[in-house]
């Protein structure tokens, strides 16, 4: 499925299967799911552009070719592949083992072809050894929901009280993280969705509302994963002195100016960008531990623009996967 032009459908298209070059591996895709960031590789809200792109960062699947000099994965092994998908390695960041922020890099699904399609060519060294428990499906949303959210929780700092801004894909598996880690979880919902609220109160939630509500006891830290810079504001007044806030998106709304009250005793404002390689080791080895179960709605691929017309909707709980 082809993003042929900012702004349009994606178009369904035959394509020669791609061949992996050297240090890289070609992937036979068995799910894919779909996240924010898609929306805004459509939409064009994200600089420099390459189209036409094959979106897709959250890529389960069985390696099919090897490309000369991979020897540390093996034909049929099945792998995951993220949003970053390549690192320069000699940058300032990638010297300082910050790779996320690397001055070059590639990403799956936006500057290079990703996973709604049936095959997928991508560098060795970006994709993850899954091994053989859990379903495709079911990982898939681990890749960039599960990776992010886990990378915003790190960032969130060692405080318990946790807030969620935005109770979609990332927060639901983040929420059972948080649980796991003994941390009580604060969700925040549009206000008035009840539905959703009741979702994060099922993955062990001690409280959920609307994000105008403020929580019943101050936070230690809040992760708004909403697109919304409204929220930005909201979350740094329900933390308490020396509360974090962390924004976890790619892309968000403007900010609305606020009084530099709700910064003030040493809060501090963060943003979250991308992910390590570090931080896929250390997420997808404590998965299995932590007993994420992920909540999935499964699209053919051929109705992956109905899959992101849904995610942009929230017609759905979770995570949307897309089946080849
Ligand atoms: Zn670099
Ligand atoms: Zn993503």
């Amino acid at each position: 499925m082809v993003l042929k032009k900012i702004g349009t459908p994606l178009e369904w298209a035959e394509l020669a299967d791609p061949q992996p070059g050297p240090g890289e591996i070609r992937v036979k895709v068995a799910a894919c799911g779909v996240c924010h960031t898609d929306l805004h590789v459509v939409d064009g809200e994200l600089p420099n552009p390459k189209v036409p792109i094959i979106p897709g960062h959250e890529i389960v699947g069985r390696i099919d070719l090897l490309g000369v000099g991979v020897n540390e994965l093996k034909m049929g092994e099945r792998v995951g592949i993220p949003w970053l998908g390549h690192t320069c390695g000699v940058c300032p960041y990638c010297l300082e083992r910050r790779e996320n922020l690397c001055d070059r890099p590639l990403f799956t699904g936006f500057t290079r072809d990703g996973g709604f399609a049936t095959k997928v060519v991508t560098d060795a060294h970006f994709a993850f050894p899954l091994g053989e428990t859990g379903s495709d499906v079911s990982l898939a949303p681990l890749l960039c929901a599960g990776l992010i959210g886990w990378r915003s929780l790190v960032i969130a700092g060692s405080g318990k009280k946790t807030g969620l801004y935005g109770f979609g894909a990332a927060a639901h598996i983040v929420a059972q993280v948080a649980k796991w880690q003994g941390r009580p979880v604060f969700a925040f919902t549009r206000p008035g969705d009840l539905s959703t609220q009741a979702f994060a109160r099922s993955l062990g939630a001690i409280w959920a509302g609307g994000s105008n509500e403020m929580p019943p006891e101050q936070l230690d830290a809040a992760i708004i994963f909403a697109t919304v810079g409204e929220l930005v504001p909201l979350a740094l007044k329900a933390v308490r002195k020396g509360g974090r806030v962390v924004c976890a998106g790619i892309h968000m709304s403007d900010i609305p100016g606020f009084s530099y009250q709700l910064l003030w005793e040493e809060r501090q404002l963060l943003s979250v960008a991308n992910l390590t390689r570090q931080d896929g080791i250390d997420f997808l080895r404590l998965a299995p531990e932590m007993g994420i179960v992920t909540k999935t709605t499964r699209y053919p691929l051929n109705q992956a623009n109905q899959a992101l017309a849904d995610l942009r909707a929230g017609r759905f709980e979770g995570a949307a996967v897309l089946v080849p």
